[in-house]
């Protein structure tokens, strides 16, 4: 089984959202997506990293790599700096992907309290050009001060919660 972890945007490079108190979206997600490559490859999966200013190149390496899954690490952003929770995407009629996504998501929203935004549809451009089932999660509100904090210092426990919905969901 192997599975493509893809830290959303390219810290260093492309920095994503950035929360109020400054922390780099970029900077979570590579740190969530190492700590989730070093629990999946624990647990005997084959895992391919890769995080890059170019979609295209990030599905093609997805693709290039017969990965059995697709899994895009994101925080999310909003103009209402009172959104909160956390909310996993797949692509329209992928039962696999629709799958996965409530997995990961539940483990997330159950294990760190999150308010539950819930699985959606979701037409991202990693999304719909990676060939394996993919989903793409919102781990929780960088924009949001209590959001921000809890990424910060809880990656960890996102990434095991990420670990844990995958070894359940695929
Ligand atoms: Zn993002």
């Amino acid at each position: 089984m192997r599975i493509c972890v893809n830290a959303g945007h390219k810290y260093g490079l492309v920095p994503g959202a950035i929360g109020q108190y400054g922390t780099q979206e970029a900077y979570i997600t590579k740190v969530i997506a190492s700590h989730v490559k070093k629990y999946l490859e624990g647990k005997g999966y084959e895992v391919i990293s890769v995080s890059d200013k170019s979609l295209a190149k990030v599905c093609q390496t997805s693709n290039d790599a017969r990965c059995d899954y697709f899994i895009s690490i994101h925080c999310n952003s909003a103009e209402n700096k009172e959104a909160r929770g956390t909310e996993t995407f797949y692509y329209r009629g992928s039962a696999k992907g629709e799958k996965l996504a409530k997995t990961i998501n539940d483990e997330i929203v159950k294990t760190l309290r999150t308010r539950d935004r819930g699985i959606k549809e979701g037409r991202f451009y990693v999304l719909k050009h990676t060939n394996a089932p993919a989903v793409l999660v919102e781990c929780e509100f960088i924009s949001n001060l209590e959001g921000e904090k809890l990424l910060k210092e809880k990656a960890n426990v996102f990434a095991q919660c990420i670990t844990r919905g995958i070894v359940k969901g695929i």
